[in-house]
């Protein structure tokens, strides 16, 4: 780190680290006290925010460039889910002491490949220390035409229930990291794509478009799909059947499913998904799925909408399941 006349440490730290991200010419190279951004004609601001804390969210010793990645990826996720293409981010990071340079340098390789590859430049943000454990707080903001962002309100009688991907691997992932008791028989491969599938997360945002253009109530699935479907139907003031069959799963998943029927709790409960879940009229559910495919996202209909105002009923072998919790809450 080079030293100029009058810079303190905490400017260094921020030239040397994050400088070097913040490219869109509205951050002003971190030179300023805040920077602009110029929404295009027409568009709306979607603004979303998210903070990831070391022994809540991932585990401190988890890579740093993989935290990173993390911290923008579930900003990415709720941007997808509304219908908003990336523009920018800022970040806060509060970092302990005992941080060294090296974890920040590899925090911020990730974070800088992650931008690049998902077109979303770092605008600012504040580095701060903390006597508690690292955290780091991404506000992300995407543009969509004026008027067409998604809401958790909308979904009506009928629609088509849709999810991207497959559920539950991350739950499954984080069990396998933190309970003796989930071997399931899993091969290493198995083991290795639910590990990586909590890790890092996988945002739908080439799908914004179908959903902006088809979905008439969509949001990511983050806490769980049973309580994140709930959230939904509640908003939009109706009630769904889900078909349990049909939600997507990883054959890694199936397979910890089919050795022990806990793991199909945790996959339909558990967070960390970072999935879209959208309704779409019926009439336009062919047209939404022809999208994903141009798209090259996988969407699985897994149940219909219907009136009512009851949670949503997840079928299996003839039955609603019941679920202790429906989704991670931290209070
Ligand atoms: P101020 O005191 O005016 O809030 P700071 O000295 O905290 O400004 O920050 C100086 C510049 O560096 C600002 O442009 C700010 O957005 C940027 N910045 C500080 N911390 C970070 C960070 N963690 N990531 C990105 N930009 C940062
Ligand atoms: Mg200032």
């Amino acid at each position: 780190m080079s030293a100029a006349a009058g810079e303190s440490g905490e400017d260094r730290l921020i030239a040397h680290f994050f400088r070097p991200l913040a490219t869109a010419p509205g951050a002003l190279g971190l030179h300023d006290d805040a920077a602009f951004f110029s929404p295009p004609a027409g568009c709306d601001l979607v603004l979303t925010k998210d903070a990831l804390v070391a022994g809540v969210h991932f585990f401190a010793d988890d890579a740093p460039g993989v935290v990173a990645q993390k911290a923008l990826r579930v900003n990415l996720s709720d941007l997808a889910a509304k219908g908003a293409d990336p523009a920018g981010f800022l970040l806060a990071i509060a970092l302990p002491a005992e941080v060294a340079p090296a974890w920040l340098a590899a925090f911020c390789e990730g974070l800088g490949r992650d931008a690049a590859a998902y077109g979303c430049p770092l605008y600012g943000g504040d580095t701060v220390r903390t006597p508690g454990p690292l955290t780091v707080s991404v506000t992300a903001f995407g543009t969509l035409p004026t008027g067409s962002m998604v809401h958790r309100a909308g979904a009506q009688s009928g629609d088509a229930v849709f999810v991207t991907g497959t559920i539950g691997d991350a739950a499954l992932g984080l069990l396998l990291r933190t309970s003796a008791d989930a071997p399931w028989g899993l091969s290493a491969q198995e083991r290795a794509h639910l590990l990586d599938r909590y890790l890092l997360p996988q945002p739908r945002n080439p799908l914004a478009a179908a959903v902006r253009a088809h979905a008439s109530a969509g949001m990511d699935v983050s806490d769980g799909l049973v309580g994140d479907f709930a959230k939904l139907c509640r908003e939009s003031g109706v009630s769904a059947e889900i078909d349990v069959r049909l939600v997507p799963l990883s054959s890694a998943a199936r397979k910890a499913v089919a050795a022990d029927a806990a793991a199909l709790d945790a996959a339909l409960t558990g967070g960390d998904d970072y999935e879209i879940l959208c309704t779409v009229p019926a009439r336009r559910a062919e047209e939404f799925c022809a999208a994903a495919r141009a798209a090259n996202v996988t969407v699985t209909a897994i149940g219909t909408i219907v009136e009512g105002n009851g949670p949503p009923r997840f079928m299996h072998r003839g039955a609603a399941m019941q679920f202790a919790s429906g989704s991670f809450s931290h209070f």
